[in-house]
């Protein structure tokens, strides 16, 4: 083991050993959710509808292009804040997300990582920007939602709430009364690091490839796996 591995390894016992409750981010760490359905095309489609309504003025080029149906629900909301338009489109972003959770790819070591850490008493909550709903009909159809439950915060049509909001991770903090040091937030994007920032949690970046991290290493994040297999042998380690 190099000097530099062991390091990291050292890092990451020490931000585990501190959590007594985890808030995971949920399309990354968890699963892959849009890996049968592609996010791309539901960005897409989005926009179609919007098209079809007349109201293309709403989403710019640049939105457009981002391919990402987030940027374009928070765009849309920027200009019709608490519209029925927003909360219609809400709506429709959360029923392509329940057809991807039929086919969404669990994220490697994910699900036994997740029954390690409840079965050593560590306490976990989902603090996500996909639908709750879309979380429970995931996490059911693993056996996993009563590791999480009820403690499953997601979006909501106050859109303006999403990560990088600390919003969804306040919620679950209050609702577990714990202390933000206490915590530990796992996330694969900057919107999840600076989230946990600004709730002074401490975070773990789940990067799949050297793309992501290096992303997330830019907005800051100090602490990054490429796998979750070592975030479990750390907790079988110290139980
Ligand atoms: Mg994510």
């Amino acid at each position: 083991m190099t000097a530099e591995t062991e390091n990291e390894i050292e890092k990451l016992r020490e931000l585990i050993t501190r959590a007594r409750v985890v808030l995971w981010d949920f399309d990354g760490p968890i699963c892959s959710l849009f890996s049968g359905h592609s996010a791309d095309r539901v960005a897409t489609e989005l926009v179609e509808w919007l098209e079809s309504r007349g109201l293309h003025g709403l989403v710019t080029e640049d939105e457009r292009e981002s391919l990402d149906p987030h940027v374009v629900l928070r765009a849309v909301d920027r200009r019709h804040p608490g519209s029925d338009l927003v909360a219609e489109l809400e709506e429709r972003l959360t029923q392509e997300e329940l057809r991807a959770a039929a086919s969404a790819m669990p994220t490697a070591y994910a699900d036994p990582l997740i029954r390690t850490w409840t079965a050593v008493g560590s306490r976990l909550a989902i603090a996500t920007n996909n639908s709750p709903r879309v979380v429970r009909k995931y996490l059911t159809s693993r056996g996993l939602v009563s590791c999480f439950t009820p403690h499953i915060y997601g979006r909501t049509q106050d859109l303006h709430h999403l990560k990088p909001d600390p919003h969804c991770l306040n919620r679950a903090l209050n609702a577990m009364g714990a202390a933000p040091s206490a915590a530990l937030m796992i996330g694969d994007t900057p919107s999840d690091f600076l989230a946990a920032r600004s709730a002074g949690v401490p975070f773990l970046g789940y990067a799949r490839n050297k793309r992501k991290e290096k992303l997330l290493r830019e907005a800051g994040a100090t602490s990054v796996v490429n796998s979750l297999a070592p975030v479990r042998s750390v907790i079988l380690g110290q139980a």
